[in-house]
């Protein structure tokens, strides 16, 4: 068996540090975790998703390189990273093991969304010197003892879209909740040590609302946890993302992984924050792309050296392929450098067909990959055949789901805010 995508000494950045005018601390960054993901992940990838089990070694490797602290302040021994520089590194990881770049997300949006991005949200004085206070014990975990934080928000209903209250409820009783509910899709369960639940704070006889969502940090090994169900799904198998039971689990209000009303404020103020799903996929689909070319040119360890590049019919597809990619890199990239508090309409608009063109075209360009490339390319000691598969699940994925997408351009595009028909 060969999956180590070996010759990748070659791959270059998806997004050139001169052409993409980025800083030198922030190639830098992206630089690192490209060199990791070629080094450590490429040569795990194959196992980890025949066996359908979470990639804790990678985890483990990511928190000795600093990775795990990525978007952690420098001053909090983290690494820095923005939003973008983020989204770039995570791509650079997508490339050579989606399921460990989509479960490493679900990490790091634990710090970012806590971090940088609560830090452009309004919050009372108390409320913030609070938030700092919390966040730092969160952060020193993750620094000192690489704690892995999960998020599970899915839980089968329309509340993960954004639609209505989670069904996952907290209930505030002396120092903290009590947390009862189901998730489903929960990412990294059974490995995770902490699980950064979506709830809905609700006092006795209180109607639930979106508004008391509470973001929580629930210690895998309090009392009332379970992972409960099989995980045997087409891609994504190293995520390992079962379901999560909550039984009445005391959680402590130092939990908080932001102040009451602050995620309500983020989903509405600063929504490229769901975008931070879609770097995975378009490391898939530079992935895709690049398989192809070293296939063709008869590169591919672990294949005869036929070269197929000769026919005119394989540089068409070649073409095709390589129009999809830059196409779908432009509108991410412009996307992701908008990101901010309190977009324009437009920026939103841009971000929803950004999530959408990069969750499609990230599985069109690996379906032409194998149309390309052919029979023996789809054999499973190769990459390509785990690739199609994992791009077929960016789609699906809450709460920019392609078909959400498409559905909030049509509508936004159409209507002013209130706007109605007769
Ligand atoms: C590999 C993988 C890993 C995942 N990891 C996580 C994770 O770590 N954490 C997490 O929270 N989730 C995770 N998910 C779950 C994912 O985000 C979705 O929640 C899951 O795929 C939903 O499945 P579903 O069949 O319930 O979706 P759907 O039935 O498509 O949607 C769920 C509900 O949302 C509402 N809805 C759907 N479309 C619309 C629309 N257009 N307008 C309004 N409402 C709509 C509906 O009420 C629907 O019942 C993961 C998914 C995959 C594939």
């Amino acid at each position: 068996m060969n999956d180590s995508l070996e010759g990748q000494e070659r791959d270059a950045p998806i997004f050139a540090p001169d052409a993409f005018r980025l800083r030198p601390f922030q190639a830098e960054l992206i630089d690192k975790a490209r060199r990791f993901g070629r080094r450590v992940l490429a040569p795990r990838a194959q196992k980890y998703d025949r066996e359908a089990s979470f990639p804790l070694e990678n985890f483990r490797d990511m928190h000795a390189d600093g990775l795990l602290a990525i978007c952690i302040p420098e001053a909090d021994g983290g690494l820095g990273a923005d939003f973008l520089t983020y989204c770039i590194a995570a791509a650079e990881l997508g490339r050579y093991c989606g399921a460990t770049a989509l479960s490493w997300n679900m990490h790091v949006c634990s710090t970012l969304w806590s971090g940088a991005l609560a830090d452009d949200l309004p919050m009372s004085p108390a409320d913030r010197v609070a938030h700092e206070k919390r966040r730092r014990m969160h952060y020193r975990r993750i620094v000192e003892q690489g704690a892995i934080y999960a998020q599970p928000f899915s839980e089968g209903g329309a509340a993960a879209a954004g639609v209505v209250a989670f069904g996952t409820e907290a209930r505030p009783v002396e120092g903290g909740f009590r947390v009862s509910g189901k998730k489903i899709f929960a990412s990294l369960s059974g490995a995770a040590d902490y699980y950064g639940v979506l709830c809905t704070e609700r006092a006795q006889g209180e109607a639930a609302t979106r508004r008391n969502t509470l973001y929580l940090a629930v210690p895998a090994a309090a009392e009332g946890v379970k992972v409960v169900g099989d995980w045997d799904p087409l891609g994504m198998r190293g995520t390992v993302s079962r379901t999560l039971l909550l039984d009445d689990v005391f959680v402590l209000e130092e939990e908080m992984l932001m102040p009451r009303g602050v995620y309500f404020e983020a989903a509405t103020r600063w929504p490229h924050m769901f975008l931070t799903l879609s770097p995975t996929y378009l490391g898939l689909a530079q992935a895709a792309y690049d398989f192809t070319i070293s296939y063709l040119r008869g590169e591919m360890p672990g294949t005869p050296p036929v070269k197929r590049r000769m026919y005119p019919t394989k540089q068409i597809a070649v073409a095709e392929m390589h129009m999809q990619l830059e196409q779908t890199k432009a509108i991410w990239f412009q996307a992701i450098s908008e990101a901010r508090p309190n977009p324009t309409k437009e920026q939103v608009l841009r971000a929803y067909a950004a999530q959408a063109t990069v969750m499609e075209n990230s599985n069109a360009i690996a379906t032409k990959a194998l149309r390309t490339c052919g029979g023996q390319a789809m054999l499973k000691n190769l990459a390509l055949e785990r690739i199609y598969r994992d791009s077929r699940c960016g789609s699906l994925m809450l709460p920019w789901t392609a078909e959400i997408c498409v559905d909030r351009i049509g509508r936004e595009a159409l209507y002013e805010s209130g706007e109605k028909d007769e």
